[in-house]
């Protein structure tokens, strides 16, 4: 077996999803958290996926996953069933209303790090927090550049207490407008992530799907709008895929000051408005760093006064 440097890793689900929005429904679409996010990141630098499967993880999504420089050593494929989600967007396009979570092989995986040399960048796709905590138990801090972590309503409200000892762990917490006010209590959005801010992240990353994202430092404040789409397809993957591009682009540019960050999260914003355009990862296999560069670009041109 081989293990080559990936500057950036992640821990997250591989999913075999069922998802219905307004205009179709899929069953068995190749999706999960640490899909979304590697195969956006791996645009920018080579990443390591750590993750299970069960037996029954088709052989065509792990040659989706081989498009791109993303190394599956820490893939894990253990008896049983794929993580599988399903979920439905009814008038709400920024929020999936979950059907069913079958956890499957996740109740069994022990993730195992076996790097030669470390990855300096890590992010914590959603997956149960004791997961994200294992992964993170395993690697030497002082050689992390920097470490961001996601989650969902699913792991706030069966797993709060595990997720705060992550939340006090990371560089950044990544977050949806609905997951910040129930982490919370808190209604309204700043006054929210500031709370957050308490808990340990120095960063705070609010996504308020079509209405943008918000940045929240210590002492920094910056808000962006979302890039303008005129027709939402299938918003599943929109978050793993603005924190891929996110990660990926700091993992790029080796920086992580507050400038950086500000442009991370317009690469990340303008890397979602991709992947709602179609299907689980259809829209985004189209597409290569350059396409990117260049909405980016234009969110820049849009936004400037
Ligand atoms: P999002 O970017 O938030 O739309 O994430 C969508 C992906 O999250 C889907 O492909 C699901 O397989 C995955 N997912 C759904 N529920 C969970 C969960 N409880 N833990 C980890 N991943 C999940």
């Amino acid at each position: 077996m081989s293990f080559p440097y990936s500057p950036l890793a992640v821990v997250g689900t591989v999913a075999v999803d069922a998802v219905e929005t307004p205009h179709g429904k899929r069953d068995k679409v190749f999706g999960g958290s640490a899909s979304y996010f590697s195969y956006v990141a791996s645009l920018f630098t080579k990443v390591a996926l750590v993750a299970v499967v069960g037996e029954d993880f088709p052989q065509a999504y792990r040659k989706i996953l081989q498009e791109r420089p993303i190394d599956l050593s820490h893939l894990q494929t253990l008896k049983g069933k794929t993580f599988s989600w399903s979920g439905k967007y009814v008038d709400d396009m920024n929020s999936a209303q979950t059907l069913s979570t079958d956890l499957n092989t996740l109740l069994l995986f022990n993730p195992e790090l076996k790097f030669k040399k470390q990855p300096e960048y890590l992010f914590l796709a959603n997956i149960d927090p004791d997961l994200q905590l294992k992964v993170l138990h395993q690697m030497d801090r002082k050689k992390l550049k920097f470490v961001a972590a996601d989650t969902m309503n699913f792991w706030i409200s069966s797993k709060r207490d595990q997720l705060l000892k992550v939340l006090s762990k990371v560089d950044a917490i990544v977050l949806n407008d609905g997951e910040t006010k129930m982490l919370t209590g808190e209604k309204n959005l700043l006054a929210a992530a500031k709370q957050i801010i308490k808990m340990g992240p120095r960063w705070v990353i609010v996504k308020k799907g079509e209405h943008g994202s918000m940045l929240l430092g210590k002492n920094e404040l910056f808000t962006l709008p979302a890039y303008p789409v005129e027709k939402v397809f299938d918003p599943t993957g929109a978050g793993d895929t603005f924190a891929g591009g996110f990660m990926g682009y700091l993992a790029w540019t080796k920086k992580t000051d507050f400038a950086t960050i500000k442009q991370a999260l317009a690469m990340g914003t303008v890397t979602a408005s991709v992947t709602v355009q179609d299907f689980g990862l259809d829209a985004v296999r189209k597409i290569n760093r350059s396409h990117l560069t260049k909405k980016f670009k234009h969110l820049q041109s849009i936004c400037k006064f």
